[in-house]
């Protein structure tokens, strides 16, 4: 069988690896990346043909070119979760609008975006499923609500596909499912972190009350998340911690929580989640920020990488004003607005740059594995071939690096590389 990477092949964006076997072609993720600018899988054209395509969780690096399915004259069935369905439509939604105010050019309309994520057949876990001559399976990741791992067993192997995984748990997740029931001939994992471990959870947890506690003292703390996920894990933190303090949530994040409740399996404690959610405020819309940002409170908005979203109207009134805090929760890519802000004070606010004189500080809320977690995760497959994807040059050779180390054939390949596994 032959593995062609069409993206995330010594990057992370554009999750796309297409697999031939013998009778069926399918994809594993249809992802774009997205900063600064979109960019698809490549050569796209030669998606065409596609018999069946899997989408490992919401994430945009992941389901982002779904859109452009019709627009290929792809009309293969789409497999993830029902969470992911749900999420992936947000996403893509929101994500249509941001390309519609960039005036880039869009080859398909709002109504095709919604569609295409109704069209993704919905798919429990830890079940075999027969398509064609192949079958699959999908295995909890434990990275964002609905997010699997998919094995497949096509031409007498079973190729597991990892997504993006996550072998610790966190407040709002458990652990990905790693107790896979049959031997991985091919393995094909998220390699993000492969060269280094995360700081402790419980630390980073406990650092980031102790500063909200601190900084909240002198003036509002703005807490930019991603919506999927990562705000409802920092809800779930701030309420156990009983602050008493006011708490906003603003943007997608509110709906995306909204509608986990329609998932209650798919994170650890629903009744926790809508606990913790009630005791935050909502706010509603450009009027009623304006008026909340008066006051002195912790506002926790999209997006978690200062790229747009109502996190840019809260910038604006807080960038020149020392006594504020600015608490990144994630991951800030080359070229995001987060990363300026980090590496450099500035951030573009309506393409204006401006610089920030707010206290700034980034904690590591990581939903993926670190490099023990990835380690042990490849000890325990011991696949007769491993392929690394989604990650960095360096944390890709470390990882290669690891897994030769104990007699495992390895591949780094990069874009447009096809790997034949025999
Ligand atoms: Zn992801």
């Amino acid at each position: 069988m032959k593995f062609i990477m069409h993206g995330a092949a010594q990057e992370v964006g554009r999750s796309c690896i297409e697999v031939n076997t013998k009778g069926t072609r399918f994809l594993f993720d249809a992802g774009v990346k997205i900063s600064p600018d979109i960019e698809y899988p490549t050569p796209i054209e030669n998606l065409k043909g596609i018999d069946i395509a899997f989408i490992s969780h919401a994430h945009l690096d992941h389901s982002g070119m779904l859109p452009m399915f019709d627009h290929l004259g792809l009309n293969c069935p789409i497999i993830g979760t029902a969470a992911t369905r749900a999420i992936t439509q947000e996403l893509l939604i929101d994500s249509y609008e941001i390309d519609r105010l960039k005036k880039s050019r869009v080859v398909y309309q709002k109504a095709d975006v919604r569609r295409i994520a109704q069209s993704i057949r919905i798919h429990g876990l830890n079940e075999w499923y027969k398509f064609n001559n192949i079958r699959f399976k999908l295995y909890d990741a434990g990275h964002i609500p609905g997010s699997a791992s998919v094995m497949v067993n096509a031409d007498n192997k079973n190729i597991l596909y990892t997504g993006d995984i996550n072998t610790d748990p966190t407040l709002l997740l458990n652990k990905a499912d790693t107790d896979y029931e049959e031997d991985v001939d091919v393995l094909i994992i998220d390699s993000t972190y492969g060269d280094r471990d995360h700081p402790d959870r419980k630390s980073t947890e406990d650092d980031f009350i102790a500063t909200v506690r601190e900084k909240f003292e002198k003036g509002s703390v703005l807490v930019p998340a991603f919506a999927v996920g990562r705000a409802q894990e920092l809800m779930l933190l701030l309420n156990k911690k009983k602050l008493g303090l006011p708490i906003y949530i603003d943007g997608m994040a509110r709906r995306v929580t909204k509608d986990l409740f329609n998932y209650p399996d798919e994170v650890r404690d629903i009744g926790a989640l809508k606990n913790s959610f009630h005791s935050i405020k909502e706010v509603h819309g450009m009027r009623e920020r304006a008026n909340i940002v008066k006051e002195r409170a912790i506002f926790m908005t999209t997006s978690g990488m200062l790229d747009g979203g109502p996190v840019i109207e809260y910038m604006k009134h807080f960038y020149f004003d020392p006594d504020t805090a600015i608490l990144l929760t994630g991951y800030q890519a080359e070229g995001s607005n987060g990363r300026n802000l980090i590496n450099n004070r500035h951030v573009k606010l309506d393409n204006q740059r401006v610089t920030v004189k707010s206290f700034v500080k980034q904690f590591d809320f990581s939903a993926h594995a670190g490099m023990t977690g990835l380690r042990n995760l490849i000890k325990k497959a011991n696949p007769k071939a491993l392929i690394m994807n989604h990650g960095d040059p360096p944390a890709i050779a470390a990882l290669k690096e690891y897994a030769e180390s104990i007699g495992i054939k390895a591949y780094a390949p990069k874009l447009n590389d096809k790997i034949d596994v025999r």
